[in-house]
């Protein structure tokens, strides 16, 4: 059987399937990922993004930090891609549990998925490091510099994750549980290179661990089914 009828064959008879992706499923909707061809650790900075998305960056060069965020990090007009929509129509059929993503642009929940576990935060949510206060992306993008509370004048600060950072331990844990009550694991779009996201594959106990990718990653071997290709033609396949 092709790898997409295996896909296929397999979406019909599982109702616990859970998704782990990354940002590879939101290229199609226009949002660069870090480490394709045309990937954002391809493009010329003064400094490799991991350096720039870095805590310690973030803490002494704030200005700097924002301008790059701003800039490559808050896509605000990037619309959902056929992966996401298809997402959210498995959950409402009852048949998807929940999305799992390393992603921090908040399409997932734009195409309606409700159950989304986000282990490295989002653009949408901002919070103020002195009073609590929250913000929106849209705030963030329209500040000049470093984006002051509107309340206290303190300094705001993305809830994302940054390197160095923990993951929160909750999202972590409803991840684990999730993955290891799957019967259909989807993994897709992420190069699984990012630790600790990427061994929350070790949870998953069934046979049915599907990687979806355009280009090879380091836990091929371990997939019962490898479907190469773009993740939005892939998943459009799925008839509901
Ligand atoms: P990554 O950039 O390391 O890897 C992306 C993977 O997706 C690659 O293996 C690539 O071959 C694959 N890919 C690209 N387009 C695809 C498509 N259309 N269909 C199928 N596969 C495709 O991304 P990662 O593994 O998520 O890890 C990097 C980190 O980058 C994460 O922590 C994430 O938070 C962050 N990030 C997020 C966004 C976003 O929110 N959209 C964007 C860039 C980076």
């Amino acid at each position: 059987m092709e790898p997409i009828q295996q896909f296929l064959h397999w979406i019909k008879e599982s109702d616990h399937i859970v998704f782990f992706g990354g940002a590879g499923v939101s290229t199609e909707s226009g949002i660069p990922d870090f480490r394709s061809v045309d990937g954002l650790y391809h493009q010329e900075y003064d400094y490799p993004p991991e350096t720039i998305l870095s805590h310690t960056f973030y803490m002494q060069n704030t200005s700097e930090f924002y301008r790059f965020y701003r800039k490559k990090m808050l896509c605000l007009d990037a619309e959902p891609n056929a992966a996401h929509k298809k997402l959210a129509e498995l959950e409402r059929a009852g048949k998807l549990k929940a999305v799992i993503t390393q992603n921090i642009d908040g399409l997932h929940q734009a195409a309606g998925s409700r159950h989304v576990l986000e282990l490295h935060g989002s653009v949408h949510r901002n919070y103020c490091k002195s009073c609590g206060r929250l913000f929106d992306a849209e705030y963030i993008q329209k500040s000049k510099n470093c984006p002051i509370c509107k309340s206290c004048g303190g300094d705001i600060k993305p809830d994302v994750v940054l390197y160095e950072e923990g993951l929160d331990d909750e999202t972590m844990r409803q991840s684990i549980r999730f993955i290891s009550q799957a019967d259909m694991l989807i993994v897709g779009g992420t190069s699984l290179a990012v630790y600790p996201a990427a061994g929350l594959i070790d949870y998953y106990r069934g046979s049915k661990l599907v990687l979806i990718n355009t280009s090879t990653t380091p836990f091929d071997h371990r997939a019962d089914l490898r479907v190469e290709g773009k993740i939005g033609e892939v998943f459009s396949a799925i008839e509901l």
